[in-house]
């Protein structure tokens, strides 16, 4: 067996266990998953989007190329070069290179010989070997085999002296593009930062771009022309750019933003765990507060009540219906275990036979009055009557007779007792007393004397009775008009001695009469 504290804490236990693992569950195998997919599908559009962006760059290069190579004059020039050096003084010139960021210029015949170069030194803004800047012949470029397009348009990446570069190809014509290519026409263009802080504007991915140097270990790095994520959902990632012989030519870094990355347990995951556990915790805080501890203060209760022997009704209220019948259900008990135990008690101080007060009530009462009239300085009037020659009615009358005159007799009494205070019980046998509280002398003598009146006119007639015809009375009395207890305490023993005597002397004087005792508490003075 074991308490509810107990079984609640093992509740608890259980359920935050429960809690954790079905949430990681949920967490690990149902959300976490999808989220990642959702972020690795965001993170394969922004690099679609820059692998696009990047092609547009190109492609406006290429967009100028074109521009030149469908034009009369350079469509002469390449025909001619020798003949055509105002072409030269014209178009090739510094501010060409610094308008479009141009490294290398070079015009190739239709087999793909060279005609005439310019390499540029963009930092400096002067010319140099176009050598130097892009050792690489045409045919590396524009690459071998057979699915090239002779007349078609190529762009790509390509490694220059001065970093990662892009270039593009087109074949030379006319400027109606009605004649066969006369050659071709190749611009070389360095990646310069505003290219890049734009294309960060574009894709909201932050870009870096190096050249790729010795010790990289670029076979790990993905292509970017792999539009795969190879490397899962990251925030980080590298991409590869090669030139169309396949050699390396830049490394990119590229950098998502790191707010859309999922974690299987972020902030927001401990937050909602942490409300979840709150749950057991407020079942076994409520638990505590509405059943547990009511419960054990009533259980307290009824332990002390067992203890001390005594019968109490449960006060404390329990806030759950079951509980609340169980200690109603108690109090019920308790209630008839006390009208039961009234019942007893009455019936234990009642006599059987007068249905008035009896020996063990007097024994239980009459010293109370007494310390009452004590207390109160209350005139106190003690009574002891006796009837005159009742062995004798009933010898006469039987037994049942003689119960009857008992009962008679009872009755009147308990009239002259109604006032509250006033006290009378049989005593046992033929014998009863009265207690009565309050009264003058002369009312206490009147009293006295019309009970014994009262008595003897219920004429119950007594043939052997040597006093009367009647069923008479002897009553010793004894009065205490003022008694103090300051001093010395009597007890009530005493006075019933005084009454005893009082008695006695009434009977040896005749009987079916009073002896009347006033007594002094300290000085005892016989009437
Ligand atoms: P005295 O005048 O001196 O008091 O004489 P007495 O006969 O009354 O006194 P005694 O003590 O000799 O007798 C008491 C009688 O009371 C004895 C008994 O027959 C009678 N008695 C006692 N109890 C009962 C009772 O419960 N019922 C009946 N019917 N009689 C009882
Ligand atoms: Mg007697
Ligand atoms: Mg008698």
């Amino acid at each position: 067996m074991r308490s509810v504290k107990t079984y609640l804490f093992q509740f608890s236990l259980v359920a935050s266990v429960l809690i954790v693992a079905i949430f990681g569950a949920y967490r690990y195998w149902g959300e976490y998953p999808r989220e990642l997919a959702a972020v690795e599908a965001h993170q394969k559009r922004e690099l679609e989007s820059l692998r696009q962006a990047l092609d547009q760059d190109k492609q406006r290069l290429l967009a100028n190329v074109q521009d030149w190579a469908h034009w009369d004059d350079t469509y002469e020039f390449v025909q001619a070069p020798a003949s055509h050096e105002s072409y030269v003084k014209g178009n090739i010139v510094k501010g060409t290179f610094l308008v479009f960021n141009l490294v290398g210029i070079g015009y190739y015949d239709k087999d793909l010989n060279k005609v005439l170069q310019w390499g540029f030194d963009v930092g400096n803004e002067q010319f140099v070997p176009f050598e130097q800047v892009l050792p690489r012949e045409l045919s590396e470029l524009i690459g071998t085999g057979e699915d090239v397009d002779p007349g078609g348009s190529v762009t790509g990446w390509v490694r220059t002296n001065q970093g990662p570069a892009e270039f593009a190809i087109e074949p030379i014509t006319n400027s109606d593009e009605t004649s066969a290519p006369a050659g071709y026409l190749l611009f070389a263009r360095l990646v310069s930062r505003d290219q890049l802080d734009a294309l960060q504007a574009i894709t909201r991915l932050t870009i870096d771009m190096r050249p790729v140097e010795q010790g990289d270990a670029i076979t790990a790095i993905p292509l970017l022309e792999n539009k795969e994520l190879v490397e899962g959902v990251q925030t980080k990632r590298q991409r590869l750019l090669t030139d169309p012989s396949g050699a390396p030519v830049a490394v990119l870094s590229i950098e998502h933003d790191p707010i859309a990355m999922p974690k299987a347990i972020g902030p927001a995951q401990i937050f909602l765990l942490g409300g979840l556990l709150m749950v057991p915790v407020l079942v076994l805080t409520v638990t505590e507060r509405t059943l547990v501890r009511p419960l054990r203060r009533n259980v307290l209760r009824i332990e002390s009540m067992v203890r001390d022997e005594t019968l109490e009704l449960l006060p404390e209220v329990i806030p759950i219906i079951e509980l609340e019948q169980i200690r109603g259900a108690f109090n019920r008990l308790v209630r008839q275990a006390q009208n039961q135990q009234a019942h007893l008690t009455e019936l234990s101080m009642t006599d059987a036979l007068t249905g008035i007060p009896n020996r063990r009530s007097f024994d239980w009462t009459a010293n109370g009055r007494w310390r009452q009239a004590m207390r109160l300085r209350q005139p106190f009037l003690f009574v002891l009557i006796d009837l005159d020659y009742f062995k004798g009615y009933n010898d006469e009358k039987g037994h049942a007779e003689g119960d009857r005159a008992l009962w008679n007799i009872a009755q009147i009494l308990m009239k002259f007792s109604r006032r509250s205070g006033d006290f009378c019980a049989r005593l046992g046998g033929e014998e009863f007393v009265a207690v009565v509280l309050g009264l003058s002398e002369s009312d206490a003598r009147s009293w006295v004397e019309e009970l014994r009146l009262a008595i003897e006119q219920l004429g119950i007639s007594h043939p052997r009775s040597q006093v009367s015809a009647v069923l008479t009375v002897s009553m010793g009395a004894v009065y205490i008009a003022s008694p103090d207890g300051d001093d010395v305490i009597t007890p009530l023993s005493d006075i019933i001695r005084q009454a005893d005597l009082a008695l006695y002397v009434a009977k040896k004087e005749g009987r079916n009469r009073i002896t009347f005792r006033i007594l002094e508490l300290d000085s005892l003075v016989h009437q």
